[in-house]
């Protein structure tokens, strides 16, 4: 008797970055999501409501979604420059962290 095999998989959206297009653990990647609101925002949780994109904590990757527009095409709306600044602030504090003491 052959099992009937459940691919759970169908259904979760693989979760690529914007800019270099590669998948990720979670982890690695900040998501940023477009609220019901409109708002588009960084989403510390992973889980807030709204249409998410994904981008590696990587300064090169956040460049290069910025230069393709990446992140305003995956939400389908504007993003403002200041959302970019954040994320490459939050980018730059979490590699420092990973080159001091440890
Ligand atoms: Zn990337």
């Amino acid at each position: 008797m052959a099992q009937i095999k459940q691919k759970a998989e169908k259904k979760k959206r693989p979760r690529t970055c914007v800019g270099c297009g590669e998948e990720s653990p979670k982890k690695a990647l900040l998501r940023v999501v477009r609220t019901p609101e409109g708002e588009v925002e960084y989403d510390p949780t992973g889980k807030a409501n709204g249409r998410g994109a994904y981008v590696c904590a990587d300064p090169e990757c956040l460049k290069q979604a910025k230069k393709k527009n990446a992140l305003s095409r995956a939400l389908k709306t504007a993003v403002p420059d200041k959302l970019y600044e954040a994320l490459a602030l939050l980018i730059a504090e979490k590699t420092d962290g990973q080159t001091g003491t440890d």
